[in-house]
C-alpha cells in the first residue's frame, strides 16, 4: 500500500483514507462519499483489528462480507482497498502500541481496558501505510473521534480529521454491523437509545440545562425497555470526554449486543 500511496503523493493527488472492519452499511458508505468527494485518490481498509477487542467480546463472530464490500467500494469510485491480514500487521516482532491519554480513559476506556490502544495503533498504522491527507470518521464513535483527533495532532501526522454525521435507519436507530445480531424483539427494543437522545435534544432545547435531570430521564427511558441494560449514559465535553457537557453518550446492552450511540444536546435530533 505505501509504494501506491507515495506515487500518488509524488503524482501530486490527494489520498482520503477511511478504515473500517468491513461488513459495510449506508453509514460507512457515507464516509467513503465523502472521501471520494473531497480527494483524488480514496483508500478504504477493512481490516477487522483483533488487539481492539478485549476477551470476551465479539472478534471471534464479527460479521464479515468481503465479495459485497468489494462491490459496493468499487461501485463507489474508491481507488484502493487496503485488506491487511492480522500477520501482517501484527508479526510478533511487533512490539509497539500507541496508547493516548486523557480523553481515552473515561467510559468506553475504562469498560473496554485496551480498546482504544488497540484503536490508535492500528490508526497510527493505517495513515503510516496509506500516507492521507484526509482521513474519515463517524460521529457514531464519538469517543473514538476524539482519541482519533489527540492522536493525529500529538504524533504530527499532519493528516486532517474528517467527521460525519451518524447515518440512522428511519426509526432513528444508528446504523451498525453490530446490528446484525440484533433479533426482531431486539431491533425494537434497541430504539430506546435513540428515543432516549431525541427526548433529551428536545428537553434541553426546551429550556431544560440541568444536566443531572437529563441523565436521570435518558435512564428512565433506557430502564423502561424490559430487554435494554445501560452500561453508561453521561453527559460530557466532547473533545475531553470530561463531564459535564452538552454531548449525551450511551452505551446500552440489547441481550447480548452491545450498542452505543451518542448526540449533541444543542442540536435537533435528526428525523
Ligand atoms: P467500523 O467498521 O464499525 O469500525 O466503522 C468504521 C467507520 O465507520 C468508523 O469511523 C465509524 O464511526 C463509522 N460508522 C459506523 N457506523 C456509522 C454510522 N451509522 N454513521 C456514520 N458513520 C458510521
Amino acid at each position: 500500500m505505501l509504494d501506491t500511496s507515495r506515487r500518488w503523493r509524488r503524482e501530486g493527488l490527494s489520498i482520503g483514507l477511511v478504515p473500517t472492519m468491513g461488513a459495510l452499511h449506508a453509514g460507512h458508505m457515507s464516509l467513503v462519499a465523502k472521501a471520494c468527494s473531497d480527494n483524488d485518490r480514496v483508500v478504504v481498509s477493512i481490516f477487522v483489528n483483533p488487539i481492539q477487542f478485549g476477551a470476551g467480546e465479539d472478534l471471534d463472530r464479527y460479521p464479515t462480507n468481503e465479495g459485497r464490500d468489494l462491490d459496493l467500494l468499487s461501485k463507489a469510485g474508491v481507488a484502493a482497498v487496503y485488506m491487511p491480514t492480522a500477520a501482517v500487521m501484527y508479526p510478533p516482532e511487533a512490539t509497539t502500541r500507541v496508547r493516548v491519554g486523557g480523553v481515552a480513559e473515561p467510559l468506553e476506556g475504562s469498560l473496554r481496558p485496551g480498546h482504544f490502544e488497540g484503536v490508535a495503533t492500528v490508526v497510527a498504522k493505517l495513515l503510516s501505510a496509506t500516507q492521507p491527507d484526509r482521513a474519515y470518521f463517524g460521529q457514531k464513535d464519538a469517543q473514538q473521534v476524539a482519541v482519533v483527533k489527540r492522536l493525529a495532532l500529538d504524533l504530527d501526522t499532519g493528516v486532517e480529521i474528517r467527521v460525519c454525521p451518524t447515518v440512522r435507519e428511519p426509526g432513528g436507530l444508528a446504523l451498525s454491523s453490530r446490528n446484525a445480531y440484533l433479533g426482531a424483539d431486539e431491533q425494537k427494543a434497541a430504539g430506546c437509545l435513540c428515543r432516549a437522545l431525541r427526548w433529551a435534544a428536545e428537553a434541553y432545547q426546551a429550556g431544560e440545562q440541568d444536566l443531572s435531570r437529563l441523565r436521570e430521564g435518558i435512564l428512565e427511558i433506557i430502564r423502561a425497555e424490559p430487554l435494554a441494560r445501560v452500561a453508561y449514559a453521561e453527559l460530557v465535553d466532547p473533545d475531553t470526554f470530561e463531564t459535564p457537557g452538552s454531548l449525551a453518550v450511551l452505551a446500552v446492552w440489547i441481550g447480548k449486543t452491545r450498542l452505543i450511540d451518542n448526540h449533541d444536546l444543542a442540536q435537533a435530533f435528526p428525523g
